[in-house]
Formats: structure tokens, C-alpha cells, sequence
């Protein structure tokens, strides 16, 4: 076998510890847990709290700032792990990699303050408000603005899909602090801003929850004067954009991981199913129109796996993983699609039925198509960046 493959595919064994252990938190919490919450659309707090107080949140946070320091490989594999326990980390994996924006461009005194209250929990920096209403995936178009009133800024706007808002003490705002037609560089213009939540609600933050066709915890967020202390802005000014790309290469893998492992729960479900299912006298699963997708989306999923394997290890090389981290969102989230079609498929009419948890990981799993970026826009940039075709947009 070749080096690199070897290396891609051996795991040391601090990495099947890691596994081990999560998938002991994930036991505490059946199908019956998140089916209620499901139903209740209520955001899963005992599962945040298992996963907090046995530290996998705080992974990637340096042992300095009292997280683990763990790599991007080890991080990716808890990732992993959740989804494919049944569990759903869309509730708190946001407070795994936010943070990344604050250690890599945050100066000392904030990643003294605010660093090792997010690793043990105390303090959730867990929401994000980059998308908003108008400007879509078209982030350099955003129009929430944040204006320089000397020992403070003032930042009116509204921001759609702010995932977990009022489950998180701390958000990272991305708003525009220079005019787009004022600007040298296009992807200048824009700054990153700590939000302490907890003192903005009600004087100029409101929160607004969107009800989903899944359980996100998602809102829309509307500021109307907000004063946001000088402090709080992140690195230099009008550099945000810079800072939240960085940052979305490590969210891709991750989110790429979890794809991983719900198309790993979806196929065992599928298996399992189609050899205990009898019909016409036998198991479904020994018809080949049942066998032959399952395999299929396997080895989708294998693939896709190397690819994550790929990102996370040249990622915890310190090399840049823009391609990488674009292709493994892609492939393990048409992989975890796929293998939800399947095994709905598989499972027949009692894939519909809530008690199976098959319908409701199907909903959960077709979020990746979409967010935190959509199949189209990784097309666009494999197509521009990667191979050098011309831009179409
Ligand atoms: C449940 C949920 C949670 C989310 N959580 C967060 C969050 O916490 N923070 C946050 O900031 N955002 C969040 N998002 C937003 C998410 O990142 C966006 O929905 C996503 O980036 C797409 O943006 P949009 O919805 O505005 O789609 P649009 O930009 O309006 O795009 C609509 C469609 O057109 C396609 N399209 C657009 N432009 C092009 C083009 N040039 N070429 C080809 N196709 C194109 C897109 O691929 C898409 O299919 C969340 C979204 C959802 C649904």
C-alpha cells in the first residue's frame, strides 16, 4: 500500500480512545431522546452538557486556555463519531470551531478572557452571524454595518440564520465597518466583532427563533443600534472577511466529518434492516435493487472519508487545505444524502415512521447540501480556483 494512503487510513490509538469515549456520551442518549426534542423542537441541553463536561467541546482549544489541543484529525473524528451514533451535534459543534477566529486573530488579552471560559464551557461562543436576508452566499454584499464611534461602535443590521443565538453567550459578527465602493480591495471593508449576547438582548439585539423543518436552534437577529464595546473587534479592522474564510475551511472538514458518520449510522440502519426484513419468504436484502445501493453509497462514503482524512492531516501539517476542505464537504455530504435515500428506501413505508429515527435523520442530514456552504458555490470554486475555468458570477 502506498505511504500516504497507510498513513491516511492508520489511526493511532489516541484517536480510537477519542472514539471510544464519545460514543459512550452518545449512549447515554437514544433515539427517543432526540425524537422528543425533535418534536418539542426544544434544543438538547443534556446532550450539550455531557458533551461539554467530558471536554470534546473544547478539543481544539490549546491545553494553555485549559482546552485538549487537539488536532483537526482527533477533532474530526468526534465529529464524526456523534453523527454516527444517531446523535445530532448541530445543537453545539458550532462551539468547537468558532473559537478558531479568537485564537488565530484575537490579541493576548482576548484569548485570555474569553479562551478558557469557552473551553470549559462556562461561556458559549457558538453563534455565527455572517448570512443575512439579502445578500445570501454573496457574503462581501452583507449591508449590516458597524460604525466607529471612537471608544465604541454602533452596528445596525439583521442577520437570517443564526444558528444556536439563544444558546450562546457570545456571538461572532461579520459586519461592514468601510462602504463596498469605498474600498481598494473588494474583500476589504468588512470586521469581526465579539458580541456578548447577554448584555446586548434588548438593548439594540433582538432574537427572533425560525422554526425548520429540523432542529437547529436557528433565528434571525435584528440590530438597532447596537453599542459593541472597541474591544471586541477582532484582529484589524476591515479585514473580517479574511479571518472568516480561514475559518470556514476548518468548519468544512468538520461538517464534512459529521457527514461522514451519518452516512456510516444511515448504512448500518440499512443493513441491519434489510437482513432482518423478510418478504416473499426472504431477507430484502438479498434482492440486489436493495444490496447494490447500499455498497454503492459505501464505498461513496469510503471515498469521501480519505478525503476528510486528506484535509484533516494537511490541515494539522499547517498547510493550506482550501481544495481539500471544499471536495470532503462536497463528497461526504452527497454521501450522507445518498445513503439517507437509500436507507429510507430500504426501510420501505416504516422509514417514515418517527419511532425508526430514519425520517428525521434524513431531514438533518439534507441541511449539508446547503449550509454552511452549497454544493453549487464548492462547484464554483473548484471550477475557478482549482482547475482555472472563469468565473461566472
Ligand atoms: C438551518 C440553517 C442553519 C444555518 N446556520 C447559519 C449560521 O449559524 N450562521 C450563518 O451565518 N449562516 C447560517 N446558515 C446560512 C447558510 O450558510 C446559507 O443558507 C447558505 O450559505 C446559502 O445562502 P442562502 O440561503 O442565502 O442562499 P442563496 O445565496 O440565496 O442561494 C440560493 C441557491 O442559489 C444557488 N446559487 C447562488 N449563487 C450561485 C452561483 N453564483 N452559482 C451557482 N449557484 C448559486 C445556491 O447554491 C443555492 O442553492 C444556515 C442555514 C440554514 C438553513
Amino acid at each position: 500500500m502506498n505511504d500516504v494512503v497507510s498513513a491516511l487510513i492508520a489511526e493511532d490509538a489516541d484517536i480510537t480512545a477519542i472514539r471510544e469515549g464519545v460514543r459512550a456520551v452518545c449512549a447515554q442518549f437514544p433515539g427517543d431522546y432526540w425524537q422528543e426534542t425533535d418534536r418539542e423542537r426544544a434544543y438538547p441541553t443534556e446532550f450539550v452538557n455531557a458533551l461539554t463536561e467530558a471536554g470534546y467541546l473544547a478539543a481544539l482549544i490549546p491545553e494553555e486556555y485549559g482546552g485538549s489541543g487537539l488536532g483537526m484529525r482527533p477533532t474530526a473524528a468526534i465529529m464524526e463519531e456523534i453523527q454516527k451514533s444517531g446523535c445530532n451535534g448541530g445543537g453545539c459543534h458550532a462551539q468547537m470551531y468558532i473559537m478558531g477566529t479568537i485564537l488565530r486573530h484575537g490579541n493576548d488579552e482576548q484569548k485570555k478572557k474569553y479562551l478558557p471560559g469557552i473551553a470549559s464551557g462556562e461561556l458559549r461562543l457558538q453563534a455565527f452571524g455572517v448570512t443575512e436576508p439579502t445578500s445570501g452566499t454573496d457574503t462581501l454584499s452583507l449591508s449590516t454595518t458597524a460604525a466607529d464611534k471612537g471608544d465604541h461602535y454602533v452596528v445596525n443590521g439583521q442577520k437570517v440564520w443564526t444558528s444556536r443565538a439563544e444558546h450562546s453567550d457570545l456571538m461572532l459578527l461579520l459586519a461592514r465597518t468601510t462602504p463596498k465602493d469605498q474600498v481598494k480591495k473588494k474583500v476589504d471593508g468588512l470586521s469581526v466583532f465579539l458580541v456578548d449576547m447577554r448584555e446586548a438582548v434588548g438593548n439594540g439585539l433582538t432574537i427572533r427563533p425560525i422554526r425548520t423543518m429540523i432542529n437547529h436552534a436557528t433565528t434571525e437577529v435584528f440590530f438597532d443600534d447596537l453599542k459593541i464595546p472597541a474591544d471586541n473587534l477582532i484582529g484589524e479592522v476591515d479585514k473580517g472577511f479574511r479571518y472568516i474564510l480561514d475559518g470556514m475551511n476548518a468548519e468544512r472538514v468538520l461538517i464534512a466529518a459529521e457527514c461522514v458518520g451519518d452516512a456510516r449510522w444511515f448504512i448500518k440502519k440499512a443493513t441491519d434492516y434489510a437482513n432482518e426484513r423478510v418478504v416473499f419468504g426472504n431477507p430484502i436484502g438479498k434482492n440486489q435493487g436493495i444490496q447494490h445501493p447500499i455498497a454503492k453509497v459505501y464505498a461513496a462514503t469510503e471515498a469521501a472519508d480519505l478525503m476528510v482524512q486528506k484535509a484533516t492531516t494537511l490541515f494539522d501539517q499547517g498547510k493550506s487545505i482550501g481544495p481539500e476542505a471544499n471536495m470532503a464537504k462536497m463528497l461526504a455530504a452527497d454521501a450522507s444524502w445518498e445513503a439517507a435515500n437509500v436507507c429510507l428506501q430500504t426501510h420501505g413505508g416504516f422509514g417514515f415512521s418517527e419511532e425508526y429515527d430514519v425520517e428525521r435523520k434524513f431531514r438533518e442530514t439534507r441541511l449539508y447540501q446547503i449550509a454552511p456552504i452549497s454544493t453549487n458555490l464548492i462547484l464554483n470554486y473548484i471550477a475557478e480556483h482549482v482547475l482555472g475555468l472563469p468565473r461566472s458570477y
